[in-house]
């Protein structure tokens, strides 16, 4: 059996990537081990921040004297692009709120989602159509390899899940941006929907359907 060592400490995104694929692999988390990597997200896509976090930790693993037996690293970068907003936050979804003082980090979902309600309130309704995506980079570790055969070696995943801003927040379910997105065919946000339904319909639920049927072939 494989083990993907999930290169997150966001316990949401640990709880549904596991939802999908704990019958399949192994799934050690950022939260099991005490090992920190100063890690910065710079990539101008999701993709180049997850190949960023994957093909740092593998390199981390290769030559590590306890790998914990990690075969593989598992990176989400995701967020939310709002077409009023010119794809806005995006790439920049967990700090969305922080860039304006310039505050280095990430700010807290209240802030982000407080800061995105003023950008939107200038705009009409029926123009705050969005979508979520999320981009999955699987690295394999490979101990004697430099970190650019790992990166090179690479995988990605992707999954988009289209749908609507709600202005009024609704539900304590999920995390981030989840009380205010609504997602098509559906008039409830993520944080108000059951968790199975996120987790059959989500962005990263899509994502993670394409890696599952990778790891069964
Ligand atoms: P990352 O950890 O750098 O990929 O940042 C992801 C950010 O995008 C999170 O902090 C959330 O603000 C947002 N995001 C990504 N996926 C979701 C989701 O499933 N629900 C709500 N917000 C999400």
């Amino acid at each position: 059996m494989k083990t993907l060592f999930i290169a997150t400490g966001n316990a949401h995104k640990i709880e549904e990537i596991r939802y999908t694929l704990q019958e399949t692999v192994r799934l050690p988390s950022q939260r099991d081990t005490s090992v920190r990597l100063e890690i910065e997200e710079t990539g101008a896509t999701f993709q180049e921040n997850a190949l960023i976090k994957s093909a740092t930790w593998a390199g981390y693993f290769a030559s590590a004297l306890c790998s914990m037996g990690v075969t593989h690293v598992l990176a989400d970068d995701s967020g939310l692009e709002v077409d009023c907003l010119k794809g806005a936050p995006g790439v920049h979804s967990a700090r969305f709120a922080a860039m304006d003082s310039g505050r280095s980090g990430n700010s807290t979902d209240a802030e982000n989602n407080a800061k995105l309600i003023r950008c939107l309130a200038e705009q009409p309704q029926t123009r705050w159509v969005a979508r979520f995506r999320c981009v999955l980079a699987l690295t394999p570790v490979l101990p004697g390899k430099s970190l650019a055969t790992m990166a090179a070696a690479t995988e990605f995943f992707d999954g988009t899940c289209e749908g609507q801003i709600r202005i009024k927040a609704g539900g304590i379910d999920g995390f981030g941006y989840d009380p205010l997105f609504i997602p098509e065919g559906y008039n409830q946000t993520f944080g108000e929907l059951e968790r199975e339904v996120k987790n059959s319909i989500s962005h990263r639920a899509r994502a993670l359907t394409q890696l599952s049927a990778r790891l069964n072939d």
